[in-house]
């Protein structure tokens, strides 16, 4: 295992294709308000001079609460899977990103972006503990959400991986 001190946080690093950033000004209603439970939603919004009329905002209250656990679950484990991996603790980082993953295909609705995030950490956890066939399965995954939002990259999906794994290296130090 690298035992690099500048290690990154899953969650805190640069998408890794740079170029592929969403310049700020694309912002757009939903990704403000991208995984937050109805009260922070409805302040997000509120900057906005915007009230939110989609099918979870005006759901009734036992499925929004419901939905709000939900939420708030995946926040907190998403905090302890990046203590987690920065503990260099990655199949612990693991199990809880599993969890997360769990909790983003219950939850449904427009958190296909955060299960990428996901899948970008399941790839750089296993590429850290030296799994190769499992980091691929995962940065695949990474691949293909990014194309599904319309996104090209590379000439094919070795080119793309071999990016993924490039970054994996200046960002957590050789090994994998
Ligand atoms: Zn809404």
């Amino acid at each position: 295992m690298p035992s690099n001190p500048v290690k990154k946080s899953p969650s805190a690093v640069r998408p890794f294709f740079p170029h592929l950033q969403t310049p700020l000004t694309n912002t757009s209603i939903p990704d403000i308000t991208l995984g937050l439970p109805t009260p922070e939603r409805a302040h997000a919004l509120k900057q906005w001079n915007f009230t939110c009329h989609c099918s979870l905002c005006t759901a009734p209250p036992a499925e929004r609460d419901a939905s709000d656990a939900r939420r708030r679950q995946i926040d907190s484990l998403r905090d302890h899977t990046v203590r987690a991996f920065q503990a260099d603790k990655p199949y612990q980082a693991l199990r809880l990103t599993r969890q997360v993953l769990g909790l983003l295909r219950e939850e449904g609705g427009g958190l296909f972006q955060m299960e990428g995030e996901q899948y970008e950490n399941m790839a750089r956890n296993f590429w850290v503990v030296g799994d190769g066939e499992n980091a691929e399965r995962y940065g695949r995954l990474v691949v293909e959400g990014l194309r599904v939002q319309g996104f090209e990259i590379g000439e094919g999906d070795g080119d793309a991986l071999e990016g993924l794994w490039r970054r994996f290296e200046e960002e957590e130090g050789p090994g994998g």
